[in-house]
């Protein structure tokens, strides 16, 4: 079914909280302390499904649940197939474990040589933080350690992680997650920027974080401040639907812009939530609206309890196939598997060559006509007539 974009219907205010003060409304700490965090609360404001109900008893023992009253807002209470909702509302498929499935599927404590720093790439780590989140995903990969439902007890090595990427000089690329660096103080973001910058090596800084879908508010002047001042930073936000491009995330990711933080989105491939191109494309051109440009589309990762959000491969292809071409290069991110067990991202792509022999290339365009690109130079026979290049022009000197 086509997904209709209502260019006018970016959520705007403040939906079930309208007798909050703005002032405490538009309050990071207010809407952290404000989260929903029991079934109970949950029923005060909708009516769950016996599946999320379910759902909830086992949600302590997997991923705690909270969600922000600002992203509550953005979930149909009248709809169970809801795309928002069944991103943050547990359901009973948490409980089913999988044959395939692992508790850390990407190999993370292997390559993790001090606590909270994975190097798994010649060139960059991974710098978990924190393993705090505004709100959790119900799909989290690293569901095993935010949020300490499974008692992993995750302790970020900061000293530690600093000094391992001062020690070696091939790492050029650090990239901050957890958790959700942007949940750090203002105060402890500005040491950790600082303490980066200051080494030579270091090249390049980005930030994995939803704050700015989960928790707009928390994206202030002096944040935005502090980015500028250690920038250029990076920042990859993570949406998954059109619905969450709401006017107040669109002027979060205009406040990060004129801060200077170029933006991109990465997406997980989630079932009933955006595994149809129709969805893809609105998002993606809601997206670029934003200043934000889509980075990667991934396939889910094996997480214990997380099957039924599980998309057939195909149809991410699918998804790429159907932006390719039909819309602007900007729009397509790259369709990638992390591989399990730590082997790192792969593209996935659909595949255009037909065939490539010593003369040709024969491929596919987006619209399924063939074409060939010759591969072989074979000099002319008859001389080229002159004057179709002239060289003497003023302003073609020298070539
Ligand atoms: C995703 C990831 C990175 C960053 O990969 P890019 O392709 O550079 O965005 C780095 N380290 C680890 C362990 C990762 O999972």
């Amino acid at each position: 079914m086509p997904y209709h974009e209502d260019r006018s219907a970016w959520f705007e205010g403040q939906g079930l909280w309208p007798h909050v003060p703005a002032s405490d409304w538009n309050d990071w700490i207010w809407q952290l302390k404000n989260r929903l965090t029991t079934a109970a609360q949950l029923e005060e404001h909708m009516t769950l499904t016996p599946d999320e109900k379910a759902g909830c008893l086992f949600a302590s023992q997997k991923l705690a649940l909270a969600i922000t009253p600002y992203f509550f807002n953005l979930i149909d209470r009248e709809d169970p197939d809801c795309p928002i909702r069944k991103q943050v509302i547990p359901r009973a498929g948490e409980a089913v474990i999988s044959e395939e499935e692992m508790l850390d599927s990407l190999g993370e404590d292997e390559h993790s040589p001090v606590a909270g720093l994975v190097h798994r790439y010649p060139d960059r780590v991974l710098f978990l933080v924190t393993d705090r989140c505004a709100a959790y995903c119900r799909y989290c990969t690293r569901s095993r350690l935010v949020s300490n439902a499974q008692d992993y007890n995750f302790h970020p090595e900061y000293e530690q992680g600093l000094r391992y990427i001062e020690q070696h000089p091939e790492i050029r690329d650090v990239l901050l997650s957890g958790g959700d660096p942007l949940l750090l103080s203002d105060r402890k973001l500005d040491h950790l920027l600082s303490r980066l910058r200051a080494i030579k090596h270091v090249e390049f800084i980005r930030i994995g974080s939803r704050i700015p879908v989960f928790l707009p508010q928390r994206i202030t002047p002096e944040l935005c401040e502090i980015f500028k001042r250690h920038g250029p930073i990076w920042i990859s936000i993570h949406t998954n639907h059109p619905k969450e491009a709401t006017a107040a995330l669109s002027a979060a990711c205009e406040r990060l812009s004129f801060a200077g933080v170029p933006l991109g989105n990465q997406s997980v491939l989630l079932k009933g939530i955006n595994d149809d191109p129709e969805v893809m494309k609105a998002l993606v051109h809601r997206l670029l609206r934003m200043r934000v440009r889509p980075y990667y589309l991934y396939q889910m990762d094996l997480i214990t309890g997380g099957s039924h959000f599980k998309v057939d491969v195909r149809k991410g292809i699918e998804i790429i196939r159907a932006l390719r071409g039909h819309t602007t290069g900007y729009a397509v991110p790259q369709f990638v598997i992390d591989a399990p067990g730590g082997g790192g991202k792969v593209p996935i792509n659909p595949d255009y060559v037909e065939e490539i022999t010593d003369d040709e290339i024969v491929f596919r365009n987006y619209e399924g006509d063939v074409f060939r690109y010759p591969l072989k130079s074979t000099p002319r026979k008859e001389p080229v007539e002159a004057g179709l290049i002239t060289v003497n022009e003023p302003g073609f000197a020298g070539l």
